[in-house]
């Protein structure tokens, strides 16, 4: 199909919506991006892991600069605290190819690809609208345009997708997670972590939760060095404190260092309670699927069209593949309403099989946690194989299971 006649409206300007500007740009179309933040979105920081593949077809179809910086590592670690101490015990060592990226970094490179297109900062999307002639409206306050497609990538409190599926909400896991970046002269005097960080990524399994480690390269507005510096990102999935009067929200933020102090090797919950944050937040984990990822004239991608829990470390890898396929399907169909229900199709199966996913994810390595003391490396893969029950995922690509990205 050529798209080149094609207005497509694309309503949120992160990561989903500069990846679904680059496509639509590909394939031809005419693109405007609404962005209601008015900061840079660099700044929001924070560390994305993308697998291998993923991050090189990027790079191979020019979505992604080739010079932007990522920190890969081959393995996943297990480590614990031993029942009589505070020593860690490392109990597993699986391969694991990934590319952990700073999510600043990835949003810029983004950005930078989707130059061409028509990109308004600060300026909220109030409504989504049918029009009768089969095309789309976009509402801001600096008026209405008409659009052939509009593309939700407006995150978790989608616009858009309250108009594809009114009412549906979030699905509560119950639990939280902790996600920081610290300095890594949190390790000082402990040069073996910072080894360790450098060839793997670390889980700190713990009863009921756990947390993830990893370096990512250091945010833009740090840089300035010959590059190669590093930040430690943590996400750490646990159950907040019980509410308790006066308790503030900030409290609860904070807690993760209580968390750590209780249940960490000593080496690790030193990073967490002590080490110099750059950034700490505290979400409760939810995920949300849509029944359908489009209904022409409007799609949604990314955390519009469906939100896994981050077990699977795979929202924006679901965004950036969203995009890889808008873009196939623009340029492969014979109309518009074709490429978006071929759209649907494939995207509305990868949003449900991620879901699913993290919920059994989050199930084994929070809800019901073993004995992570007893265990050894082959317990990590038999209990590993035993939690994907088929399902495919990269972070567990080493186990000889078929990998889908
Ligand atoms: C702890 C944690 C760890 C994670 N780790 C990973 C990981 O390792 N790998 C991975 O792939 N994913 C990971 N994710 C998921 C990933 O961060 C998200 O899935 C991804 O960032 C979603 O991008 P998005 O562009 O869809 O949504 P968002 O980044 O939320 O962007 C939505 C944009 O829309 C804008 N917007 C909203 N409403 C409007 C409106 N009305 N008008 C105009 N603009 C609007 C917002 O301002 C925002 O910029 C993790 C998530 C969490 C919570």
């Amino acid at each position: 199909m050529a798209a080149t006649a094609l207005r497509m409206g694309v309503v949120g300007g992160s990561i989903a919506g500069c990846a679904m500007a680059i496509a639509g740009l590909r394939a031809g179309a005419d693109v405007t991006v609404y962005e209601r933040s008015n900061g840079e979105l660099q700044d929001r920081g924070l560390g994305i892991v993308i697998p291998p593949a993923l991050h090189q077809e990027l790079v191979s179809a020019r979505y992604l600069d080739a010079s932007m910086e990522t920190a890969p590592v081959g393995a996943r670690v297990w480590v614990t605290r031993k029942p009589d101490g505070r020593t860690a015990h490392e109990f597993g060592r699986q391969p694991s190819a990934v590319v952990p990226c700073n999510w600043g970094m990835l949003w810029r490179s983004l950005r930078s690809r989707a130059g061409d297109v028509r990109y308004h900062r600060g300026l909220p999307v109030t409504s989504v609208e049918r029009e009768p002639s089969g095309g789309a409206l976009i509402r801001t306050a600096a008026g209405v345009e008409s659009y052939d497609i509009v593309v939700g990538a407006d995150g978790h409190q989608s616009v858009t997708r309250e108009l594809l599926a009114p009412g549906l909400r979030p699905t509560p896991a119950g639990y939280v997670v902790w996600r920081g970046t610290v300095s890594p002269s949190a390790f000082a005097g402990r040069p073996e972590q910072l080894e360790l960080l450098r060839g793997a990524w670390v889980t700190v399994a713990f009863p009921r939760g756990h947390g993830v480690f990893y370096l990512i390269p250091t945010a833009p507005k740090r840089a300035g060095g010959a590059g190669g510096e590093r930040l430690l990102a943590y996400a750490i999935y646990g159950y907040p404190p019980a509410p308790a009067a006066g308790r503030r929200q900030e409290d609860v933020a904070t807690y993760v260092r209580t968390l750590a102090d209780e249940h960490f090797p000593v080496e690790w919950a030193d990073v967490v309670a002590r080490g110099e944050h750059l950034s700490l937040m505290c979400h409760p984990v939810a995920d949300i699927q849509v029944p359908r990822a489009a209904d022409p004239p409007f799609l949604l991608a990314g955390d519009a069209a469906a939100i896994t829990r981050p077990h699977t470390a795979s929202g924006a890898v679901k965004a950036l593949q969203d995009a890889l396929c808008l873009e196939r399907v623009l340029r492969d169909s014979t109309s518009t309403d074709e490429a978006l229900r071929r759209y649907a199709d494939e995207r509305t199966a990868a949003g449900a099989h991620l879901v699913e996913l993290g919920r059994r994810l989050g199930r084994a390595q929070v809800e019901r946690t073993p004995e992570w003391h007893t265990m050894g490396p082959a317990d990590v893969d038999t209990w590993s194989r035993a939690v994907l029950d088929g399902a495919t995922s990269y972070l567990f690509g080493g186990l000889g299971v078929e990998v889908r990205e």
